[in-house]
């Protein structure tokens, strides 16, 4: 099968028009493709070459249309930092429709009904930025969007200065977000809200069909699905940046990323939106801001479903998932395989040591992997070594009450402690050349995201350490 043969269905349209805008995209100039990952369009099922598609750069610029494809941009209103917006829309990303339970959006499309003061469009930047981390995420088994193409062209945005506008091809199994259903109670549609309810039911939660109470399951596998996804960004020391209601599937994967970043040195405290001036949305804070979203969803919901038995779910489920995968999948990072009773303490003595030794996050981790004594090459990544090194004191000890060996610790540390992050600083070299018109390493970079626990020999200038002057750094979040 061969991308541009995909036939699309518009499952979305059989809602009320005020569910969506139909728009055509606007093409940019002199569209050529830059990157494709191949694993993406396994999704799709497809299985020829996409690079090799000629159609492939027409129908993300919007020249070309797929079969059954009937271009629509979604309504969505959204927490922004806090504060009610009750519309705001795709304003710039515009949907072509669905094939094997993924819906196909061409981000940077041009105007829509949405785009308030935007002109629609994405840069480069921005572009590559959203294209490799998509499959990064999906590379360190983080629920996320997914991202197929990206294209690059000669049309002149204006951000910081003149940039080149850009497109990337995502997908995803739903679009709807918290902000789909803040749209319609704060309009004051209650049956519409409901059709919406049944639509993410059809679409992302068909077990609960024909159940009782289906909207408060629903509700349920949402609080679920967000609290596993954050635990997972906790895990790996991924900061989202713009955590607004309108920016969480309702299904709690990770989409619209923006001025995200993964940790260097680990500080629980970074901000990496340089506009987030309160630290709303720092590494830290993101579970407690999920859950005030999802609080904000039960909201949203009441008038479909008992709104105080939502928010008793919310308490009594959101912190116990959230912690359990989050510890779960530490202990794994830290190679622990058996339990005992103090390894949450271990855990959290971890952390506080990390942090006053000043040392790369994940780094740590891909070193802790091969550990068996030796701590000069885990101390000489520390800014101050003694607090790490008194924290290994009760590893060695903890250590010895595991039954397996140095080496069958190290391989199962090896699959979960990644080699490769993509770092903001790895990212704007790319970017830098991409501006440039030399895209050499974006192939290079795709490959270790798909692929980031293994050893990629020829690679290794991808994994080298964050120079000084990039170590948590702020991103803007113009885009
Ligand atoms: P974001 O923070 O990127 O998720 O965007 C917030 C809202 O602003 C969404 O409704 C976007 O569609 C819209 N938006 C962002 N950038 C643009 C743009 N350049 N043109 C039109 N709408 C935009
Ligand atoms: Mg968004």
């Amino acid at each position: 099968m061969k991308f541009s043969d995909l036939k699309l269905t518009t499952p979305y349209l059989s809602l009320a028009p005020l569910f969506y805008d139909r728009v055509e995209p606007t093409p940019l100039e002199k569209p050529f493709v830059i990157a494709t990952s191949q694993d993406a369009a396994k999704l799709l099922g497809i299985n020829e070459d996409i690079s090799l598609d000629e159609e492939l750069v027409k129908i993300l610029n919007g020249e070309r249309r797929l079969k059954g494809s009937q271009p629509f941009a979604m309504c969505y209103a959204g927490h922004q930092f806090g504060y009610f917006v009750p519309r705001l829309g795709d304003g710039r990303a515009i949907n072509l429709g669905k094939v094997n339970g993924q819906n196909l959006q061409i981000k940077g499309a041009g105007l829509t009904l949405y785009s308030r003061q935007g002109d629609g469009r994405a840069v480069l930047r921005s572009s590559l930025r959203e294209f490799l981390i998509s499959e990064a995420m999906y590379g360190l088994g983080i629920a996320t969007s997914r991202a197929l193409a990206l294209i690059g062209s000669d049309t002149d945005v204006t951000r910081q200065g003149w940039e080149k506008a850009a497109i990337v091809l995502r997908l995803s199994p739903t679009w709807v977000r918290f902000g789909t259903f803040e749209y319609f109670n704060a309009a004051g549609e209650p049956e519409k809200l409901q059709q919406l309810a049944d639509y993410v039911i059809d679409e992302s939660y068909p077990e609960l069909k024909n159940t009782q109470e289906k909207y408060l399951k629903m509700y349920a596998k949402v609080v679920q699905n967000t609290a596993k996804t954050i635990a997972k960004w906790q895990v790996y020391g991924f900061n989202h940046g713009v955590m607004n209601t309108d920016n969480m599937a309702i299904d709690g994967r990770t989409i619209d990323y923006g001025p995200f970043a993964f940790l260097d040195t680990y500080d629980p405290n970074y901000i990496c939106n340089r506009s987030d001036t309160q630290g709303r949305y720092s590494f830290r804070g993101q579970p407690g801001i999920a859950h005030w979203n999802l609080s904000q969803l039960a909201l949203a919901l009441s008038p479909i479903l008992n709104h105080e038995a939502a928010l008793e779910l919310l308490e009594d489920t959101f912190g116990d998932v959230y912690e359990s995968e989050y510890t779960h999948l530490m202990y794994k990072r830290m190679g622990l395989q058996t339990k005992e009773e103090k390894d949450l303490s271990l855990l959290k003595l971890m952390l506080r040591s990390l942090e006053q030794s000043v040392i790369d996050y994940n780094a740590f981790f891909r070193k802790l992997s091969v550990y068996s004594g030796k701590r000069n090459e885990i101390l000489d990544l520390a800014l101050h070594y003694e607090y790490l090194d008194r924290w290994l004191d009760t590893y060695d000890a903890r250590l010895e009450k595991e039954n397996h060996t140095d080496e069958q610790r190290h391989t199962s540390m090896l699959e979960v402690n990644p080699k490769y992050i993509l770092k903001n600083h790895i990212l704007q070299e790319a970017i830098e050349k991409a501006q440039k018109e030399d895209f050499s390493m974006i192939k290079d970079l795709l490959h270790v995201a798909l692929a980031p626990f293994d050893e990629h020999p020829e690679l290794e200038y991808l994994a080298q350490q964050t120079p000084l002057q990039f170590k948590n750094i702020k991103l803007s979040c113009s885009s």
